[in-house]
């Protein structure tokens, strides 16, 4: 019997893979280097939080922009010049109140509306916050440090291909009156996925 070479037949590491088939992409025309510096810009630097942190900033200040953003979200962010993805349908913004508390996951994967709240972080790709949040999600936020009284009402939205949700906490008290900038500074990523209050 042939012995089995397994210096040969080693498969090659995943940046090899990908460099592979670039090149090959590359090579016929389809330009993916330039795709992939692309698309690495644009996560780097224009979809952020701060995308949201403006949207939630306006609706906190304009009621007739709330109301719009409220009925159609997608429509709402687009008008602040935001980009939204095609297939990204649908953006319902979910609105907490001091009963209710709305938290957004993907069971299936990580989805969200990534041009507005930023790519989601690590744990929200997570087998285990994907896995817990939807059957536990009290506990879940507990451990993420929003331990919420009871009385608070918990809304778990799980995300969609063509329908991406965001969350419009309420405005802490302190901050009513302050200036739409002012107020956008203090919106974190967590508080629009709806695993922390402000
Ligand atoms: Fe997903």
């Amino acid at each position: 019997m042939a012995q089995v070479d397994y210096a040969v037949r080693q498969t090659a590491t995943v940046e090899q893979r990908v460099d592979a088939i670039q090149a090959a992409l590359d090579a016929r025309g389809f330009e993916a280097s330039q795709a992939v510096d692309e698309l690495g810009h644009m996560a780097q630097e224009e979809w952020l939080p701060r995308n949201g942190a403006r949207v939630l900033a306006r609706a906190w200040t304009d009621p007739a922009f709330r109301e719009r953003l409220m009925a159609d979200g997608r429509a709402a962010v687009m008008e602040l010049g935001l980009p939204m993805p095609k297939h990204h349908r649908h953006l319902v913004v979910l609105e907490n109140t001091p009963t209710v508390q709305n938290v957004i996951c993907c069971t299936l994967c990580s989805c969200t509306a990534f041009t507005i709240i930023g790519l989601p972080p690590d744990w929200y790709k997570d087998l285990e916050y994907r896995a817990r949040v939807v059957r536990e999600s009290r506990t879940v936020l507990k451990e993420m440090g929003l331990d919420l009284p009871a009385e608070v009402e918990i809304r778990v939205w799980d995300t969609t291909a063509d329908t991406r949700y965001m969350v419009l906490p309420e405005q802490p008290a302190h901050t009513i009156g302050w200036p739409e900038d002012k107020l956008a500074g203090i919106v974190t990523r967590d508080a629009m996925i709806g695993v922390a209050r402000l």
